[in-house]
Formats: structure tokens, sequence, C-alpha cells
């Protein structure tokens, strides 16, 4: 199941790591979320793969996370963050334990991997798709690529991996997050947010370049430097940010929970299901 979910790929020194469920845009039910965690496992550990990169197969890098009834979600995976299970908790305790673990937990380790990584980013990015593309280190988009957080919109604020005020600046995150309004690749490159823009048939050739031009660096100065600036946006505010937004984003699933019994200002997955068929 997790193979065939993510695709790995060693390509010399280069970890080429593809979300595969395309049916879906890739969105990340728990089963791909696991998946990705178990290829970003693999690449850490194998001395000869020096540099991931993670994209998406078919029209888009991803749709961020499945909210519409993901089956997949009482599976029972091991924690890797060590927070408990959500599985049998209630309430609050269910959906922190949860993203705790698979929304912001994962998104962290994948941050901390000692080695460099790459998102290779096409069509959409949107939602917990950003907590991908954020925890890698450099990200590379084709023209067609956009990225949005409609998260407000569901009523709480933003993703959980809340890196907005950081890989964005300040003012420019409040638009984004209030309007939840489409940023393109160039608008994103514009203010800094990624770092190469480039025709949708020249991302993989891109990406690649990039990977190899890292990968002639020597491992150890690499996983240095990699800590070095990560400690830099930490003492920035972010890791504190994060766990701040965090939880104001855990009160208003809460809230909402309260408000229309579900933990987003949405339909519950059964009439979305309805109103779909
Ligand atoms: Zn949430």
């Amino acid at each position: 199941m997790a193979e065939e979910l993510v695709l790995f790929e060693q390509r010399g020194p280069i970890s080429l790591i593809t979300m595969n469920r395309p049916e879906a845009a890739n969105a990340q039910n728990k089963a791909i979320t696991y998946a990705i965690d178990e290829a970003f496992k693999r690449f850490a550990a194998d001395d000869d793969a020096r540099v991931a990169i993670l994209r998406g197969a078919g029209k888009h890098f991803s749709a961020g996370h499945d909210i519409s009834g993901d089956a997949t979600l009482q599976d029972h995976y091991p924690p890797v963050t060590l927070w408990w299970d959500h599985i049998g908790k209630e309430h609050a305790e269910y959906i922190m334990a949860y993203e705790e673990e698979a929304y912001l937990g994962m998104a962290r380790r994948w941050r901390e991997l000692p080695k460099p990584t790459i998102a290779a980013v096409h069509g959409a990015c949107i939602g917990g798709a950003l907590a991908l593309a954020w925890a890698c280190d450099l990200i590379v988009a084709s023209e067609d690529a956009f990225f949005s957080d409609p998260v407000v919109t569901m009523g709480c604020p933003g993703i959980e991996f809340f890196c907005h005020p950081w890989v964005m600046g300040p003012r420019r995150a409040k638009e984004f997050l209030y309007t939840g309004e489409r940023m393109t690749a160039e608008r994103a490159y514009e203010v800094g947010m990624i770092n190469r823009v480039v025709p949708r048939e020249e991302l993989e050739d891109a990406a690649m370049a990039l990977a190899e031009r890292i990968a002639e660096r020597p491992r150890f100065g690499l996983a240095m430097t990699k800590k070095a600036v990560n400690v830099a946006e930490d003492e920035m505010g972010m890791r504190e940010g994060i766990e701040h937004a965090f939880a104001l984003h855990q009160l208003t699933h809460a809230h909402n929970t309260n408000v229309c019994g579900y933990p987003v200002l949405i339909s519950r997955p059964e009439e979305m299901k309805a109103k779909n068929a």
C-alpha cells in the first residue's frame, strides 16, 4: 500500500519521492502521509542518498489534507512523533492527537531531516500541501503552479504548520490567509517563498540539476548548513509562532465542533459526498 501511494526512485545520489495518488490530486489521507514519512526515513537512512526531491504524480503537486472523508483515518500506524494515537480518543483530544502527529509533527520532522530536500511543485499546492513544500529546504515550481491556504474560510487560522509569516512576510501572509486567493508561482518567487520558476516541461530537469549540484557538496557540511539556517529561522520566531498558532488552530476546531458538530466550518463529509453524488 505504502509503496503504491508514494514512489521511491534512487537516481545516483538523488532520491525522487513521488506522491502517487493522482486520482485524488495527491490529497493527504492518513495512508499517504505515513508513506511520505517512510520515504523520508528511507532517504535519511541511506548514506548514498544525498538530496531528495518531493513531487506529485498527475496534474497537481497536492490538493492538501483529505477532508472528503478519509477512509484510512482509523487505520493504525505506529506514531512516529511519539504523540499517542488519535484512535479511540474523543473530541479535542482526538483532533489534536492526530494533527500533532500527522500535520505538525511530521512536517517538523521532515524539515529537520539532516539532508537537503527540494520540493518540485506543479499545479495545485493547496492547504496542507503547503506544509509539504515548506518542510523542504528549496522549492522549484513550474509556471502553472499556484499556492493557496483556504483554511480561514473553514474557520481556522490557516494550516497547522503555520509558516506563513516567515516564508512570505507578515503583511502578505495576512492577505494570503484573509482572502484565501491563489498565489501564482511568479508571485511566490517575487516574495521569496520559492527558489525557481521554470516552464512545466523543464520542472524535473531543473529540480534534478539543482539536486545534483548540491549533492556534490560534503554531506556533513550540508547538514550543518541546514541546521544553521533552520536555527536562524527559528530564532526569527518561527518555531514558537507555529506552536502558538497551532494552539489557536485547535481552539477553532473545538469551537467549530461546538457550532456545527464538525471541526471545520464545512458540511460533514457524508453531506459532501451526497452533494457530489
Ligand atoms: Zn486542523
